[in-house]
């Protein structure tokens, strides 16, 4: 498979790490929403009463500072304005949620090879979860 064919199978598995994300969460005992559709980005998951927001990002398409988020050397003039636009909404999303006074976290797929340190950086974001509206 080429290269284009085989970033559209990550793509296609890009839920796989909001699912390792959603079930960590779970499982330390927050409750949350889905795909708050009115939130700029339409963050992955939602804890409304603690004005709180999940992003839960694939390197490839959100650009990480890893090597699964290197620009690929060919078809460069495809991908890199795509892979541009997709950082700046990014990062513009992020700024109108802090505007309207939402705390974001974003999880990268690569960070998920070490589950116990993303539980820790979870629990660290959403504090104690004695709280049972979440
Ligand atoms: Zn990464």
């Amino acid at each position: 498979m080429d290269r284009s064919e085989n970033m559209r199978a990550i793509r296609s598995k890009d839920t796989e790490p909001e699912m390792a994300v959603r079930s960590l969460v779970h499982r330390l005992g927050y409750r949350f929403r889905l795909h708050r559709q009115d939130l700029p980005g339409t963050p992955d998951l939602v804890f409304p009463a603690r004005r709180k927001v999940i992003f839960v990002h694939g390197c490839f398409w959100h650009s990480h500072a890893c090597k699964t988020g290197l620009i690929p050397k060919s078809n460069r003039d495809f991908w890199l304005p795509k892979l541009r636009r997709n950082k700046m909404r990014d990062r513009r999303n992020l700024e109108v949620l802090a505007q309207q006074g939402w705390d974001a976290l974003v999880i990268w797929q690569c960070e998920l090879k070490n589950s116990s340190a993303v539980s820790r950086r979870v629990r660290q974001f959403l504090g104690p979860n004695g709280s049972p509206r979440g």
